[in-house]
């Protein structure tokens, strides 16, 4: 059997890698080749045998993106009641009193996840990392999404929990948490063994303050040992500042520094309460130097705390200083367009200062960044031997037009909207801007049912026995005419 060889004939546009100068360059008029999960040639015209040929006029040919930090089983429930709830009396962040009370069941998971995957391609996402507790038909729906997935099993010691809605407690389980994490390295190794072979793991105890040291030590030396990447939610709330210092006298970087986090290959989520946060008032420590002499990175997803009125001061300054980082979509939508957007907003909100973080920035965070950070140097990029993981966007889609500049039209403007097709190892995931793997219809349809079951035990969860409605209001009264 010969391989299929499918040519993008003639692309208007191409993001192509320049390799003297180890930087993504485009490319006007060109090919872009591959056969089986391998590009061949990128530029110019392509003179081999093709079995299937795409014509590229008025097309973006992009390297996909690789989204680092992502929670597709629960994220697409939380559409409508999170998008402005903050917790007043902890700092305005959602995860201690809300969070916990607004979760899918299995079916849920099932359909959230659906529900997310499809997004993520269908915005250019060709590489996810899926920070999940572990659930039945996990590793078979990634699977089948088509999607490179990093299978991220999270575990940890303790849940958080509020009886009064100003104080955050945790209710310890060291044993729970062992054998969760034992429970995790095996899902890692059925994620290894995934027929698809497009699946890999990563490994995440939850967040700082929900694990015992022993656990995020002995976490960190797995990771070292096999060779994978390591993600911990950190110096992410003000709460959690208060909690890590109260604790312990130390920051919560500090302490990451301390449990022997701080290093090439780990991940923070997201690493946006240093002690030079204007916030938090802990002039003595040097957080941010730590970050960048160590080479960890952090995962910047930059929605979900917006809408808190909470940002990273500013991801302009992280990348400029050399700390490596990585975009993810820490919850709905899951659109890593609108995410990137967000970023370079942000930024340049909280510098005065539109040079503070630039288009080119954000995109190699985005596809070469988030690959690094992954330990990989076959994605991210599209050059001769590399995989053939890419997007195609409509030139002609009036928010591209008029196209003078393809990535700012893109990122903002058009967003995921004028992304037609997407390959993922060569195989056609998205036509058409539909992800070809999931029915997105019924899985709403299932996501919408469950988002109902989840109203409905919110009441019973809740410290002061709300309501949904009445823990977060309607944006309008309900007329009862
Ligand atoms: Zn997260």
């Amino acid at each position: 059997m010969t391989t299929a060889t499918t040519v993008i004939r003639n692309a208007s546009w191409i993001i192509g890698w320049d390799e003297d100068n180890s930087k993504h360059i485009y490319m006007q008029d060109g090919d872009v080749a591959f056969a089986g999960d391998r590009i061949l040639q990128v530029g110019s015209r392509f003179e081999g045998e093709a079995t299937n040929e795409i014509d590229g006029r008025d097309r973006l040919v992009s390297p996909g993106f690789v989204n680092i930090h992502s929670h597709p089983l629960s994220e697409p429930m939380n559409k409508g009641i999170l998008d402005e709830l903050g917790s007043p009396r902890l700092y305005m962040s959602s995860l201690y009193e809300f969070m916990p009370l607004f979760r899918p069941d299995l079916e849920g998971m099932q359909a959230c996840t659906e529900v997310a995957l499809s997004e993520l391609l269908q915005s250019g996402v060709t590489t996810l990392v899926d920070m999940s507790v572990a659930y039945d038909g996990w590793l078979d729906l990634l699977g089948r999404s088509g999607l490179r997935a990093v299978a991220t099993p999270m575990y940890r010691s303790a849940r958080w929990y509020t009886k009064n809605g100003h104080v955050v407690e945790y209710e310890w389980d060291d044993a729970a948490g062992k054998k969760a994490m034992d429970e995790a390295l095996a899902t890692i190794d059925a994620a290894d063994k995934h027929p698809s072979g497009r699946l890999s793991g990563m490994i995440a105890p939850s967040q700082i303050d929900t694990c015992t040291p022993e656990l995020i030590r002995d976490s960190v030396a797995v990771a070292r040992e096999r060779d994978i990447p390591f993600q911990i939610h950190a110096a992410q709330s003000i709460v959690e500042f208060h909690e890590i210092t109260r604790r312990h006298g130390k920051t919560p970087v500090e302490w990451l520094d301390d449990l022997g986090v701080l290093a090439p290959g780990s991940i923070i989520g997201h690493g946006i309460f240093l002690n030079d946060h204007p916030w938090v008032h802990w002039p003595q420590a040097r957080d941010f130097d730590r970050l960048r002499e160590s080479g960890v990175a952090v995962a910047h997803c930059p929605t979900v705390f917006q809408r808190r009125g909470i940002t990273m001061r500013t991801v302009g300054r992280y990348i400029r200083s050399g700390i490596p980082i990585g975009i993810g979509t820490d919850t709905y939508p899951h659109n890593m367009i609108e995410e990137m957007r967000h970023a370079l907003i942000n930024s340049r909100v909280i510098s005065g200062d539109p040079y503070d973080l630039r288009t080119h920035h954000i995109f190699d965070a985005a596809t070469v960044g988030g690959a690094k950070i992954l330990g990989r140097d076959d994605i991210g990029r599209l050059a001769p031997g590399l995989k053939a993981d890419l997007f195609l966007a409509d030139l002609r889609h009036p928010a591209m037009r008029p196209v003078r500049e393809p990535l700012r039209s893109l990122i903002y403007v058009a967003g995921e909207r004028a992304i037609r097709d997407v390959f993922v190892d060569g195989r056609h995931v998205v036509a058409e801007g539909k992800a070809l793997a999931f029915d997105l219809e019924d899985a709403q349809d299932r996501l919408e049912a469950a988002q109902r079951r989840a109203e409905e035990q919110f009441k019973s969860l809740d410290f002061a026995g709300r309501t949904h409605d009445q823990a977060s209001p309607f944006a309008y009264g309900l007329s009862t005419r």
